[in-house]
């Protein structure tokens, strides 16, 4: 369960200062949004998928909805909320790869409480781009363990049986119950119970050529590893696996890992 947004993507040769114009950019827009990342990283990985999300009437919603599509994620619980504009964000990225994000949740945030029936699943993994009362609706009723990427950081979460945060994520966490998963970029991912390391992982060496969606992958790999029944170490060193593979390709949803190649890189 969680955002579906269109990503806006501007390349310039460097950042607009406030009030100044950049001009000779190029322009593509694709599909984001932590959740519909997560959702087509599951897919991939061999997870069978339903995406709880909200899109509005506009173009943009059937657009967003492309990768979503080709992965096979069932939509059927999907919502649509005729009057808001589907979630958009605006990037604009220099030549040294940095970048400056807006984003404007808009359909995002119609996602309510009762607009969710979960299905019997044997699992369901939520962000925190959708309404916080949502996620803890979600988080008391999940038939099945309840998985909680605390991202973007944000104020009190629900407990979750797994909770994956990056290093700054960790600092903002307010709960700490269950299985925390603390991502590290290229230095890999620890696993933490009751304040204790109870797993490490590394992650494998590989060209690093664009961040965008690692967190989503390795959260999504860590989800269905654990689904699979795979053990805590087994699970954490795909999950890392899974990161580094997005983070050697460009973009969010088309750099996203299939469960044979994260075999082949470990
Ligand atoms: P986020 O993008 O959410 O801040 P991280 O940067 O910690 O998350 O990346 C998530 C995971 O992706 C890491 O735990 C790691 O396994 C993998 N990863 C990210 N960057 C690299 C890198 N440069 N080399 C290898 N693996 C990476």
């Amino acid at each position: 369960m969680g955002s579906i947004n269109l990503d806006l993507v501007a390349r310039a040769e460097r950042l607009p200062r406030p009030g100044e114009t950049v001009g000779g950019a190029t322009f593509v827009r694709v599909p984001g949004g932590k959740g519909a990342n997560q959702a087509v990283a599951a897919a991939r990985l061999g997870a069978d998928v339903t995406l709880i999300a909200c899109i509005g009437g506009d173009d943009f919603g059937r657009e967003a909805l492309a990768e979503l599509e080709r992965a096979g994620v069932g939509l059927e619980l999907l919502k649509t909320a005729p009057a808001a504009t589907t979630g958009v964000a605006l990037i604009t990225v220099d030549a040294d790869g940095e970048n400056e994000i807006v984003v404007a949740p808009g359909a995002n945030l119609e996602l309510r409480p009762e607009d969710v029936v979960l299905p019997d699943a044997g699992g369901v993994l939520a962000q925190l781009e959708i309404p916080p009362d949502t996620v803890r609706h979600v988080a008391a009723t999940a038939p099945g363990p309840f998985f909680l990427n605390a991202a973007p950081a944000r104020g009190p979460v629900p407990a979750a049986d797994v909770t994956v945060v990056n290093r700054y994520e960790l600092e903002a966490l307010t709960q700490r119950d269950g299985v925390i998963a603390v991502t590290l970029g290229a230095e890999g991912a620890v696993l933490l119970e009751g304040g204790a390391e109870v797993a490490r992982a590394a992650a494998p060496d590989v060209e690093a050529v664009d961040g965008t969606a690692a967190g989503d992958a390795f959260t999504a790999c860590l989800v269905v590893s654990l689904l699979e029944g795979r053990e805590r170490d087994d699970a954490l060193r795909r999950a890392c696996a899974a990161g580094a593979l997005a983070a050697s390709r460009f973009g969010a949803q088309t750099s996203l890992p299939t469960a044979a190649e994260v075999d082949a890189l470990l």
